[in-house]
């Protein structure tokens, strides 16, 4: 079965304009990006992934095209096809590169390469002409070694927390991605040793958009009454994809010891990605794990960003208590919303997450109970913390940044790469 249809381009369909951006992160920085994007103006730049909505990859994308082609560049976004098949097998790359132990065979090898080989049919010509090509996660990656004539210059964007992968999928996916030009990862400790550069850029989040942007109470209260969200109880939520490596099954552990305590809601909101075939056995999971909980909510969530921002600004604590995170834009949504996040002791989460500064990284769920506790008794702390937080990501984690290293990334290939682009 197709799943997602190799998409048109998307070329600079966005509502904003850089400019509304100026007030949030200030002069210097917009006129920095204009800049650098000045050596860049008509070079063609395509994106590649493998969905076009649900999970973070498909959040940056939306934004990050629409505002390179702002500046000046000829910026789309092609969406792989894939069968089921072909997605259980990148499921398992992910998996893999996360640590577990997968039954990476020969029958998968094939599987991937061959869906590759359909989707280079329809996409050659495109990105062999391309000045630049940004090839988001395992899943699209063997499309370079289908297109030997290649003008221009193949950028590998890895996600995932790929700091200790399976070297079964490791050993095959390192020669995949050998013939890139360079590889950006989000932390340090996810590099891998490849035979090319690798720059560590860290993701960020559009704070005008409908998931970030700022609501007033009286549309929060009418998007929660619009959903059924009670909120006589103070809100604790973790919005995921039902994802193990998202643990809702500990947060439902630690909501069970919190409640003993302290009345309060939990509410695991979620909804699935065209590229993870696992979500539905993960939210069963999640669903017999809760019962007949009444003060637990697991919902399938609408696409509706705004409803999103809504719930978590209807939050009094968000919780993100990943075991494995590439990065975890929710976790800096929610912080930006002024939230303290009670984050799993991982990967991305530990460059957000600061203890009593923008919230607690925690290990277990007792851990995380006792942080929820420590938040519930104290709501000072709640107001202090998520100030904090929001300041932390405006310095860090906003999409000016972001577009700044990937545009001066671009143009380092020509002009010698800045020294605020981190290497290893
Ligand atoms: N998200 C969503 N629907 C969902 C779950 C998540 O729109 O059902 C959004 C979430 O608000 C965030 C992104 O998708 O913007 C998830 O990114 P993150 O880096 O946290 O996790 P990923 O899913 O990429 O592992």
């Amino acid at each position: 079965m197709k799943k997602n249809g190799t998409d048109k381009v998307l070329e600079g369909k966005m509502e904003r304009s850089l400019e509304q951006y100026r007030d949030i992160v200030g002069d210097n920085c917009l006129d920095q990006l204009k800049d650098i994007a000045r050596h860049l103006s008509g070079k063609s730049i395509v994106h590649v992934n493998s969905t076009r909505a649900g999970g973070g990859v498909a959040e940056i994308l939306n934004w990050l095209v629409a505002f390179m082609a702002e500046l000046g560049l000829k910026a789309s976004w092609e969406v792989i096809d894939g069968t089921d098949e072909f997605f259980r097998v990148t499921k398992m790359f992910h998996n893999g590169l996360q640590g577990n132990d997968v039954p990476f065979t020969e029958t998968e090898r094939k599987i991937y390469e061959q869906n590759a080989v359909r989707n280079a049919e329809k996409l050659r010509a495109k990105l062999e002409a391309a000045d630049y090509v940004f090839i988001h996660d395992p899943q699209p990656a063997h499309l370079i070694n289908l297109c030997p004539n290649r003008k221009g210059k193949w950028v590998w964007r890895c996600h995932i927390d790929a700091s200790n992968p399976d070297p079964k999928v490791w050993n095959y996916l390192s020669k995949i991605v050998a013939p890139f030009d360079a590889s950006i990862f989000s932390m340090p400790e996810f590099a891998r040793k490849l035979p090319h550069s690798q720059f560590i850029i860290a993701p960020s989040i559009d704070p005008l958009s409908e998931k970030n942007r700022e609501m007033s109470s009286g549309e929060v209260d009418e998007l929660m009454t619009r959903y059924s969200i009670s909120r006589d109880l103070p809100l604790i939520t973790q919005v995921s994809r039902f994802d193990r490596f998202k643990d809702p099954l500990g947060v439902v552990e630690a909501f069970k010891i919190v409640r003993r305590d302290f009345p309060c809601r939990l509410i695991l909101a979620g909804a699935g990605a065209a590229d993870d075939p696992e979500g539905s056995a993960v939210h069963a999971e999640v669903l017999k794990a809760v019962g007949r909980m009444p003060d637990v909510m697991v919902m399938m969530l609408p696409e509706d960003a705004l409803f999103i921002n809504a719930l978590q600004r209807a939050s009094a604590i968000v919780v993100q208590k990943s075991v494995k995170e590439g990065f975890g834009l929710t976790v800096t949504e929610a912080l930006w919303k002024k939230k303290p996040v009670i984050g799993g002791n991982t990967g991305g989460i530990k460059i957000q997450v600061k203890n009593y500064e923008t919230g607690f990284l925690v290990n277990t769920p007792q851990e995380a109970a006792d942080r929820i506790r420590e938040l519930l008794k104290n709501p000072e702390m709640i107001g202090k913390i998520g100030e904090k937080a929001h300041w932390y990501v405006r310095e860090n984690f906003l999409l000016t940044r972001q577009l700044r290293d990937y545009m001066s990334l671009i143009s380092g290939f020509t002009q010698g790469f800045a020294s605020y682009l981190k290497q290893v």
